[in-house]
């Protein structure tokens, strides 16, 4: 049993580090921007810089590691696949990080890591099988079983974003068309602002306006009808005990009222209950379930 459990969010904007104690108290955090422009071997030096300040802090105590990132490591060679800060596909990241700073680390999809965090320390807490939704950019998720992640022979159990609601829906990054992050991400959804010529709004934006016009309540309800759609495909399937809503698109109210009335129509029971929240942990649930991922 290490002293201390050290997490990094490796995200594309910004780089987190923290540190929880034994008893998972968090003791630490610090972040500095990604700049995933300048390539991997910066991205790799920054993260070497945020960990030897974070040693520091624990006078070099004994500690584990772990890492989330957008995307997965594959099995058999090691090689990230899926990220989303492009100019780390393609390289063996774990090796990589650990040559650099001579320690052991795990690697963990960042809705996975969210999924986690959530599960042992936030709104899922308690509840034995939570699924932890992130709609950001993109659209992502994580199935956690009695605090474990679940993450499957071919690395993408939880990865609801990229099932195809709509055959016949916009084309996806994936090769796909009509997935659900096409819908229901806040990338999916100013590209439909955009089509509709609501251009200079973020999606974020977009839900805060004062006063929405007739064209505006469109583009909710339809936004409400998808996610409907894709959740309760999802509660059909692994009839979760719960589940937490994460990512900037989490903070819409909407989501948990009107949102959630249209996953309940799609659920194959006459009451359902699953109970469908906003996380607890905010913006530091992918840092923190970094630093679970290596507790035991
Ligand atoms: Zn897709």
């Amino acid at each position: 049993m290490k002293n201390y459990h050290i997490g990094i969010d490796l995200g594309g904007t910004k780089i987190e580090i923290a540190i929880l104690d034994a008893n998972l108290i968090p003791k630490y955090k610090k972040r500095l921007p990604t700049e995933s422009a300048k390539g991997a071997e910066h991205i790799i030096r920054k993260i070497s810089l945020l960990y030897e300040d974070a040693k520091e802090s624990i006078k070099g105590a004994s500690h584990s590691i772990g890492v989330g990132t957008p995307g997965s490591l594959c099995i058999d060679k090691g090689l990230m696949r899926n990220s989303n800060t492009l100019c780390l596909n393609g390289l063996p990241l774990k090796k990589l990080i650990e040559a650099k700073i001579q320690h052991e680390i795990y690697v963990e999809n960042d809705a996975n890591c969210f999924a986690l965090a959530e599960a042992v320390m936030g709104a899922g807490k308690g509840h034995s099988l939570v699924f932890g939704v992130i709609m950001g950019t993109g659209c992502g998720g994580g199935f956690v079983i009695n605090q474990s992640i679940r993450i499957g022979p071919q690395q993408i159990a939880g990865e609801w974003g990229h099932t195809v609601i709509n055959t016949n829906g916009p084309e996806c990054y994936c090769g796909k068309r009509g997935c659900v992050e096409t819908y229901i991400s806040g990338g999916g959804l100013e590209k439909i602002l955009r089509e509709n010529n609501i251009y200079h709004t973020t999606a974020e934006q977009f839900f805060n306006k004062k006063t929405f016009t007739e064209k505006d309540h469109i583009i909710l309800n339809n936004f409400y009808a998808n996610f409907g759609f894709a959740l309760g495909n999802v509660i059909n399937t692994i009839d979760p005990d719960i589940v937490v809503l994460g990512g900037g698109l989490s903070n819409h109210s909407g989501l948990y009222d009107a949102g959630k009335k249209l996953a309940y129509n799609k659920i194959f029971h006459e009451h359902p209950t699953t109970p469908i929240v906003k996380n607890m942990l905010g913006d530091s649930a992918g840092v923190i379930g970094a630093a679970l991922l290596s507790r035991n």
